[in-house]
């Protein structure tokens, strides 16, 4: 079996080129053509010896994503699906703005945590992807787009983790991803423009905080565990408490002096006034006396099974009004994609009329929904450790 490159981070691929007989300086020129020229295969590697490329020919490939579909919308989103095999696929989504140019990629086959609002917590958890599956949507996204574009500059500025899945349940995947997202050699993406976005697995964040601090991203959605307990189920286990504790200790290693809430925005759910007040209390008695978090609502994406709705915008500006006035900076996500369903929690209702993966499904729903229980659990004991 040969072994796929793109696994690994520049580390991984020294480790594996030696064990090949190679020096370090050729894992580099290795990882620099797959990353940064977009090679997938050894033959265009030009300046490796034939006998090295004949080499890695016998031991090893570099095996992109089967993708399954590519939606262009009319606002330049674009959203590609992934073919993850028995009946999974994931997405990656590509927002162009006027300062930065965002994909938004996937870290998880579905997702055990189950949140109420959320598609992909409908799902059910299916699998893991893997270190390659995660830096292979970032590889094809930025050379494809660089192809259709006739360019060679870099096209992608900012990565966030905000497809499908829950990251911090997928660490030991997630870290030599974003190492190479992050590697000169490679993508040179600085830690301020790599998010992960996480629901809250309290001694995950602590460990990304020494092992690869980019920006963080907290899905907070209720200011009481009451609520949180219910719209979040992983709140039963690491409550808003806990959580915004591990919040203030991660800034210590953030890249920059916030932290970002997510808060999506549920008619008569979480939207009241009131609510912003108890959210205002909340971050201030986490660290008083500092701005130390942005808000960014965003307007619920409403899907059937879901039976919620998205707050109406009077509602959800007076809710960002309370928060300004006190000081946080709040902004409001526009929502993007809406021709290609490519906006947030939308992701995974597409994957399902695509792959026609419900009525699949169907069948193993009851185990699918025991196993992603038994996951959650060997998560948390297999990478909280
Ligand atoms: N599992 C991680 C990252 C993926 S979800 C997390 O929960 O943070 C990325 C963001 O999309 C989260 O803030 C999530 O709360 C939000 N989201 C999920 N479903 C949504 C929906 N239907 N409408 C709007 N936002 C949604
Ligand atoms: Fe998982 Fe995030 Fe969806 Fe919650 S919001 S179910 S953590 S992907």
């Amino acid at each position: 079996m040969k072994t796929n490159l793109l696994e690994f981070d520049l580390a991984g691929l020294v480790a594996f080129c030696e064990s090949l007989g190679e020096k370090r300086f050729r894992a580099i020129q290795i990882y620099r053509w797959i990353h940064q020229q977009g090679a997938s295969d050894f033959a265009a590697m030009t300046d490796l010896a034939k006998s090295l490329r004949f080499k890695l020919e016998q031991n090893a490939c570099i095996e992109p994503l089967k993708v399954a579909s590519e939606h262009r919308s009319k606002d330049g989103t674009v959203k590609w699906l992934f073919d993850v095999g028995d009946g999974n696929a994931v997405e990656a989504v590509f927002i162009p703005e006027d300062d930065r140019a965002t994909l938004c990629i996937s870290s998880q086959a579905g997702c055990a945590v189950g949140c109420r609002f959320c598609s992909t917590g409908h799902q059910g958890f299916s699998r893991n992807l893997t270190a390659g599956e995660i830096i292979a949507q970032l590889w094809f996204a930025e050379h494809s787009l660089r192809r259709s574009s006739g360019t060679t500059e870099r096209v992608i500025s900012n990565v966030v983790m905000m497809g499908m899945g829950e990251p911090l349940q997928n660490y030991s995947a997630l870290v030599p991803a974003l190492r190479t997202m992050l590697d000169d050699h490679a993508y040179g993406l600085s830690r301020r423009r790599v998010t992960v976005s996480t629901s809250g697995v309290v001694p995950m964040m602590d460990r990304l905080a020494r092992d690869c601090p980019v920006a963080l991203a907290v899905s907070l959605h209720a200011p009481d565990d009451v609520l949180r307990d219910h719209l979040v189920p992983l709140n039963r286990k690491y409550p808003l408490r806990e959580l915004l504790d591990a919040c203030v200790r991660y800034l210590a290693s953030a890249p920059r002096d916030f932290i970002t809430f997510e808060y999506c925005m549920l008619d008569g759910v979480n939207d009241r006034a009131e609510q912003a007040h108890q959210l205002v209390d909340l971050v201030r008695a986490a660290l008083p006396g500092k701005s130390w978090c942005k808000f960014n609502l965003i307007p619920f994406n409403p899907f059937p099974a879901s039976g919620l709705s998205r707050s109406p915008p009077p509602a959800i500006d007076a809710f960002a009004e309370v928060l300004s006035h006190a000081g946080i900076v709040t902004t409001v996500r526009k929502t993007r994609g809406d021709d290609i369903d490519a906006a947030c929690g939308q992701l995974a209702g597409e994957v399902r009329d695509r792959t026609r993966a419900a009525e699949r499904m169907a069948s193993r729903r009851t185990i699918s929904i025991h196993r992603a229980k038994a996951r959650t659990f060997d998560c948390k004991e297999a990478d909280i450790g």
